[in-house]
């Protein structure tokens, strides 16, 4: 009998292995296909490669604009592809080694539920007094959308060899807008389909404004507030039509309307866990309704995240040591968006701060007045909104690099500083970080570089 029977290798799942096998649990971690996950394989790592790639070729397109001769001379997708690769595969070495120089019994290969306490795979029993289900989720499709040769999901869009000449997108959430941005810096026409009445829906209304001004502007067609009805393939491209009748051709449909969780025929119903539409439920602790069994990542319901699922991870390990950690709030999860311009954010958007906490201040600090912005020719904005004398509860950026400022963020966010406890501390100059500094300042009534 093991301590600790993981299913599922991915961010949530060896996050949980990592932190047990560091508490001298014994720990066993079960994965059908690459330690990683979606996250290092199919997801996070490989898109932010391409991303960079799109930063690499826009700089090049750009570089009489800062008087360095430069021109845009295409895209190989072969090479592109062995850089991504070897991101992914150095990544991937890097954290078998990690896992191996651990006490963790590594199984490869698929497993199921088949008692409260034990997964079977080929036919092999593993025990543990506790289970954690970490099987992650899936790119959805659509009824009646079938994901074949021309349509297709992140999985296959990130394995083209070749660089499309039109695209559509459907759905302009994250994984939908951080394609849009890659193939435009390639050169592709994209566009882009929400049925929400804006892009990047979850975000501060600010934001998402300024996004489709960003993408207006850097020549992305999108049609948002508007819904998908059906879509044909040919030879030579798709065809796409919107339930207005309008009707769009380009040579790929990417469908980026979420994901769903993997979950089916894995036993979990059968051992009596609590599911809602194939999610599987848990307290704030990430124990289900099955004693001993827990549940981490992109299974739960929340944001889909590897950064959340790590914590998870780490979390459920420190509680089934009897370590009792602080729950975690998922509110204080910091949000990116890896686009250009990039989106990051943390705690409550304006509305629902105004619901939850009734009286709040908000400022946006232009990042046309922070000079590393300026050097960089981006625009954008930094956006506090705090409780009415009271700590920060929200942080909404967007701008170009902007992500790397979402640490600072989520260090105020989480230990609930005021703006006043933060304008003592001081912010290097010229970063965009110290754009933040500059907010805080202007929010605790005693604005620097901007006007009162
Ligand atoms: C295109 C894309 C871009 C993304 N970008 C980001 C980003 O920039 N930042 C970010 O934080 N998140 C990003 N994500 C989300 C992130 O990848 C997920 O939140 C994260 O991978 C979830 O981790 P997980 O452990 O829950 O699931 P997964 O990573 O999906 O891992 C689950 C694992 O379980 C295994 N498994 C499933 N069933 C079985 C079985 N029966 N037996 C054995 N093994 C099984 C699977 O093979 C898989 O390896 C992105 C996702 C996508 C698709």
């Amino acid at each position: 009998m093991h301590d600790i029977v993981i299913l599922g290798g991915g961010s949530g799942g060896y996050a949980t292995a990592l932190r047990a096998s560091q508490l001298g649990l014994s720990v066993v971690l079960i994965e059908q296909d690459k330690l990683g996950g979606t996250c290092l394989h199919r997801g996070c790592i490989p898109t932010k490669a391409l991303l960079h790639a799109a930063e690499v070729a826009d700089t090049a397109r750009e570089g009489e604009a800062f008087g360095v001769h430069s021109t845009f001379n295409g895209i190989d997708m072969t090479k592109v592809n062995s850089y991504k690769d070897g991101v992914i595969g150095r990544l991937y070495k890097g954290l078998q080694g990690l896992v191996a120089s651990r006490a963790i019994t590594y199984v490869e290969s698929y497993g199921r539920l088949v008692s409260p306490n034990t997964v079977e795979v080929n036919g092999e029993r593993y025990d543990g007094r506790n289970v954690v289900l970490a099987t992650g989720s899936y790119a959805r499709s659509i009824p009646g959308l079938d994901i074949a040769g021309r349509v297709m999901t992140s999985d296959q869009a990130l394995q083209l060899d070749y660089v499309p000449t039109s695209v559509i997108i459907l759905g302009g959430g994250v994984i939908g807008v951080e394609f849009a941005s890659v193939w435009r810096s390639f050169g592709v026409d994209v566009t882009v389909i929400e049925g929400l009445p804006t892009l990047v829906p979850a975000e501060d209304a600010a934001v998402s404004k300024a996004m489709e001004r960003a993408f207006r502007k850097r020549g992305i067609n999108f049609k948002t507030g508007v819904r998908f009805q059906s879509a044909t393939q040919d030879d030579s491209g798709v065809n796409v039509t919107l339930e207005t009748g309008e009707t769009l051709r380009a040579d790929l449909l990417l469908v980026a309307v979420g994901r769903g969780p993997r979950t089916e025929g894995l036993g979990y119903e059968e051992q009596g866990v609590a599911m809602d539409r194939g999610f599987v439920l848990t307290n704030e602790r990430l124990a289900t309704n099955v004693p001993g069994v827990f549940a981490v990542g992109d299974i739960v319901p929340g944001l889909q995240l590897a950064h959340r699922g790590f914590q998870q991870g780490i979390f459920v390990a420190e509680e089934i040591a009897g370590l009792a950690p602080l729950a975690i709030d998922e509110t204080g999860i910091p949000r990116v968006t890896y686009s250009e311009p990039e989106i990051a954010s943390i705690g409550y958007t304006e509305a629902q701060a105004k619901e939850k906490f009734g009286e709040i201040e908000s400022y946006e600090y232009n990042l046309g007045g922070n000079g590393k912005s300026q050097i960089l020719g981006t625009a954008g904005f930094i956006k506090l909104v705090r409780q009415k004398d009271g700590p920060v509860v929200g942080v909404h950026m967007i701008g170009s690099r902007v992500g790397e400022l979402i640490g600072e963020a989520q260090l105020v966010y989480n230990w609930e500083a005021s703006p006043e406890d933060v304008t003592p501390l001081i912010h290097a100059h010229p970063t965009q970080n110290e754009a933040f500094g500059e907010a805080f300042l202007a929010l605790a009534g005693k604005p620097l570089h901007a006007h009162a």
